[in-house]
């Protein structure tokens, strides 16, 4: 069984909104065992509906959809459906009940306009709709007419708006097809996250991983020099799953060793407080060249740690004219750590020209060792969050 999701809008294909609702629906999919093939968005026209719905209904046996239920004159995803399943619209008087209750218990009177809510296609059934006036529709298609693939499919539509679309998917769509799926596979993922080298570099440390075809899938993202790695695993079973995952995460472990610092949500920042907690340290900073990014990001660590949990940053300094030459920022590194009672300090230099680019010196001492290595800045807008991840992640190599 297969699934497609289609997001309907003006607002999403005009670039003003985001579709998080196919994200949302795709990973709920996904945990019922119900692989996504194809996102599809499209505008508030009849005609792009129409075909955006046809294309779907044959090539998958599930569609969800969201969007334009709405009473306005631009809300045709009802006759969209009509107009896929070759219907006439019809109005459910209990339908219509139900939303004129909406208004009469706020003692409002409904619009007109609000009666195209209880139009729905001829064999088509509502979705209930507990917190707005838009019921959702089911429009089931038939095998006989070629519609999924040949083997039949249904039309899930619910509302564009985000928390309605959800609490419908919750209490209606993904019971009843969680009682239909034909297939009982479970599908589940996990995330490495790596810093320290590129992605096409981490591509060539893990040969054959990466490449379509492998079980269980293995994807790879880079985000602000971060780098991802996606373990998705289908099975008959959750426990199958763990174990396909738990030995690919093995070997990628076994062939990155340092470079994988953390998993899931984890930043470099978060692992490198945990390394600093685990020796028992502390640490302060001074920065010049990163402009206090290094002392936001260990704030921002130490504010997602429980309240309670043992401090680790002590704090951190932002002049604009920390001197360049090493020993010197050696004992800068040091004096800020001293000052503010911290056993580890680190220091970033001034950016300096080196060659045709431009370069950091990043410092860490702790007790009698001193670490130094000279952070090369990359060019776009994110050089310096960069070069600020680059130092934290010092702390970590040193620590482990
Ligand atoms: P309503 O009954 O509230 O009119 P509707 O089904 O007509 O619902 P829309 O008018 O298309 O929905 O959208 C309602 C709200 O939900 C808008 O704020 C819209 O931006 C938001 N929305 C619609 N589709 C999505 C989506 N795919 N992802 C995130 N937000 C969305
Ligand atoms: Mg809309």
């Amino acid at each position: 069984m297969l699934a497609e999701i289609i997001a309907i809008g003006d607002e999403l294909t005009s670039g003003q909104r985001l579709d998080t609702n196919s994200q949302w629906l795709s990973r709920e999919l996904g945990l019922l065992g119900i692989p996504v093939r194809y996102h599809t968005t499209t505008c508030d026209t009849l005609e792009a509906g129409v075909d955006a719905f046809r294309i779907a209904a044959r090539r998958v046996q599930v569609v969800v959809a969201t969007g334009g239920l709405g009473p306005t004159a631009d809300d045709l995803t009802r006759d969209v459906l009509a107009e896929l399943s070759g219907k006439q619209l019809i109005l459910s008087e209990q339908a219509l009940e139900v939303i004129a209750s909406r208004f009469s218990v706020r003692h409002a009177v409904m619009p007109e306009s609000n009666r195209r809510q209880a139009l729905f296609p001829e064999g088509s059934c509502p979705i209930q709709n507990p917190d707005g006036t838009a019921p959702g529709i089911v429009v089931s298609l038939p095998a006989s007419e070629g519609w999924g693939d040949g083997h039949g499919c249904v039309v899930y539509v619910l509302p564009g708006v985000p928390a309605e679309m959800r609490r419908m998917w919750d209490e209606t769509v993904s019971d009843e097809l969680k009682k239909g799926k034909a297939s009982k596979k479970v599908l589940r993922h996990r995330r490495l996250k790596c810093f320290g080298a590129g992605e096409s570099a981490i591509e060539e440390m893990l040969p054959g991983l990466i490449e379509r075809g492998h079980d269980p899938t293995v994807g790879i993202t880079a985000h602000e020099a971060t780098i991802t790695l996606r373990i998705s695993a289908w099975a008959d079973n959750l426990e199958a799953c763990k174990k396909k995952i738990i030995a690919t995460e093995h070997m990628i472990r076994e062939k990155l060793g340092q470079l994988v610092y953390g998993e899931e949500d984890d930043e470099v920042e978060d692992a490198a407080a945990s390394a600093i907690i685990a020796a028992s340290a502390s640490l302060a900073s001074i920065e010049t060249g990163t402009a206090g990014r290094v002392a936001a990001l260990f704030a921002q660590a130490a504010d997602r740690r429980q309240t309670g949990s043992q401090p680790f940053f002590c704090g951190g300094l932002v002049l604009p004219d920390l001197p360049g030459d090493k020993p010197q920022l050696i004992e800068a590194a040091k004096d800020v750590a001293r000052s503010h009672n911290a056993s580890i300090g680190l220091a970033v230099g001034p950016v300096r020209p080196i060659g045709t680019r431009q370069a950091v010196d990043v410092i860490v001492v702790k007790d009698d060792s001193v670490m130094a290595i000279e952070h090369i800045l990359g060019g776009g807008g994110i050089a310096m969050s960069r070069a600020a991840k680059s130092a934290i992640d010092q702390v970590r190599q040193m620590l482990l």
